[in-house]
């Protein structure tokens, strides 16, 4: 079955690659086709109206997911601002700030959210699924892998930083991992 994945960012498409079964074929979107609005108040209602909207413009099954860094101590910020956040700076200095506005602070609790999205409007049916990972917010910028805020959140279980852990390792635990697979599984049983 092809679907195509409504996104741009290069590490999602790899990641998800490494996911998903055999029998789905992952297929980019075409450059021409514009931007999804994106103005839900939850990683929900982002995820569904990428999905919806990009499934009605091709005509064809879509995957999409919105997700993001959760922090406790600062009530969930960034959340769905999370590459909003800062927009046009870089991770480093979006990274920063983040440490900064955590300086002092012994709760560093955080989890990364995904909510992944099915969109078949031929077909005329949406699935939807959630992931999380839990762990806490390093003291400092650690590690080169991934992407995003990969190199401030250790995942629990572990000392490193998603930053410094092989991409492998990663892709067995992560918030997209969990959401993708169920996702992928509830498919399995519909189609
Ligand atoms: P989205 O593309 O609208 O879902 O935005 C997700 C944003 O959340 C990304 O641009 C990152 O800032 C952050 N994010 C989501 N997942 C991850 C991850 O696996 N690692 C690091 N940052 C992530």
């Amino acid at each position: 079955m092809i679907v195509f994945f409504a996104t741009k960012n290069p590490h999602k498409i790899r990641e998800v690659e490494s996911i998903k079964p055999h029998w789905i074929e992952l297929e980019k979107l075409p450059d021409s086709i514009p931007d999804a609005p994106e103005y839900g108040d939850t990683f929900l209602e982002n995820a569904l109206s990428k999905a919806l909207f990009y499934s009605k413009q091709l005509k064809a099954p879509v995957i999409a997911d919105d997700s993001g860094l959760v922090i406790e101590s600062l009530k969930g910020f960034p959340g769905i601002f999370s590459s909003r956040f800062m927009e046009g700076e870089s991770y480093k200095r979006k990274m920063e700030k983040i440490l900064k506005m955590l300086e002092g602070e012994k709760n560093r609790s955080a989890k990364f959210i995904c909510n992944a999205v099915f969109s078949d409007v031929e077909r005329g049916f949406v699935i939807s699924s959630k992931g999380e990972v839990t762990g806490n917010i390093a003291e400092g910028i650690r590690g080169s892998e991934g992407f995003g805020y990969d190199p401030i959140f250790i995942p629990r279980g572990f000392s490193e930083t998603f930053g410094e852990l092989k991409e492998e390792i990663k892709n067995s635990i992560s918030h997209r991992k969990k959401a993708f697979e169920k996702l992928f599984s509830m498919l399995r049983g519909l189609i």
